[in-house]
């Protein structure tokens, strides 16, 4: 059987409490306020990822059509500010600050009475949220007409005295929702695992998001969602014998071979790159924090270092060119 497909009878099986439909007014009345552009009426919690229909037109300032674009990528993002806060931003009127995004899901604010793990629509599917920015993937510019953006609330990270970053936990009720509606969106729209992006994966160097701590290894493991690679997959003689890869993992540290292994899988690296220059940086740290050294607050850092490297070459291995296009 199909691993998703099994993991949805296992939910099934296991009565995974279903997402409940509730509307924004009743989630959080303080949200909406005369200012505010958006009709609570058009914005929704999902009830088994079945969302009700948009019946008003479409507001510009948070979303647009996708220009016949098809959603063919998943952003994730977190929020930084609070519930409360994000949706004020994302249905403010702000003609020079267009930001919204098409989900917003929920962590505990025990001092506003928020809990943990609702999710808010505020755009429609069909329509194209303000999200990702001046953005790049597998060659395309820009992902919002191509993508659906998922917006956790989580405060981030904040800086200590030394150097280090400290970042905050995801809510483990909110990994929940986000689990099951990732799951919905990509079999939905058939999103290849290599596209299940984060925001920092398409702009590293503006963006940290939704950064070390996000759960991608569960979301593989326990939903199906996004590509990532088990204990065996990281084992160089398994990843040989199994998905053949073109070439043989070299020997030592290259950084022209871990620029080209990440060109493939989708990152904006020049064609023919031979070294981590500054400007490449932060690609290594977007790529450090979604796969090799996720969950590693420590490691996240921009030193290329072997495991980064076997997590390069094990993923192009497992996920080759050909079915990964986005439309
Ligand atoms: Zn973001």
């Amino acid at each position: 059987m199909n691993p998703f497909l099994l993991s949805i009878l296992f939910l099934f099986l296991l009565g995974e409490k279903p997402l409940t439909a509730t509307s924004i007014e009743n989630i959080f009345p303080e949200a909406f306020k005369p200012r505010i552009m958006v009709h609570p009426k058009n914005i929704y919690g999902v009830n088994g990822y079945e969302v009700e229909k948009f019946t008003e037109e479409p507001n510009r300032n948070h979303w647009d059509t996708r220009g016949g674009k098809e959603v063919s990528c998943l952003v994730m993002h977190y929020t930084v500010v609070n519930y409360a806060d994000t949706m004020r931003l994302f249905t403010a009127n702000l003609p020079d600050g267009r930001v919204s995004a098409h989900y917003v899901i929920t962590e505990e604010e025990r001092e506003n009475g928020v809990k943990a793990g609702v999710v808010t629509q505020i755009v429609p599917e069909e329509e194209r949220a303000w999200h990702a920015g001046v953005s790049y993937w597998r060659g395309i510019e820009n992902l919002n007409a191509h993508s659906i953006g998922i917006e956790n609330v989580n405060k981030g990270f904040i800086k200590n005295k030394g150097q280090g970053q400290e970042w905050f936990p995801f809510d483990l009720d909110q990994v929940a929702t986000l689990g099951q509606i990732s799951a919905g969106i990509v079999k939905k729209y058939n999103i290849h695992p290599t596209n299940v992006v984060a925001h920092a994966d398409i702009i590293p160097t503006l963006r940290e998001d939704p950064g070390v701590l996000f759960p991608w290894g569960e979301l593989y493991t326990k939903y199906g969602v996004g590509a990532w690679l088990t204990p065996e997959e990281r084992q160089i003689s398994y990843v040989s014998k199994t998905y053949l890869p073109k070439e043989p993992f070299p020997q030592g540290i290259s950084e022209a071979f871990f620029l080209k292994c990440l060109r493939e899988y989708g990152y904006k690296c020049p064609e023919g790159a031979s070294s981590i220059t500054p400007e490449l940086r932060p690609i290594v740290k977007a790529f450090k924090a979604h796969f090799s050294h996720n969950q590693q607050p420590d490691h996240y850092t921009e030193t290329l270092d072997e495991t980064a490297m076997l997590w390069a070459w094990g993923l192009d291995a497992k996920y080759p060119q050909g079915k990964k296009s986005i439309k």
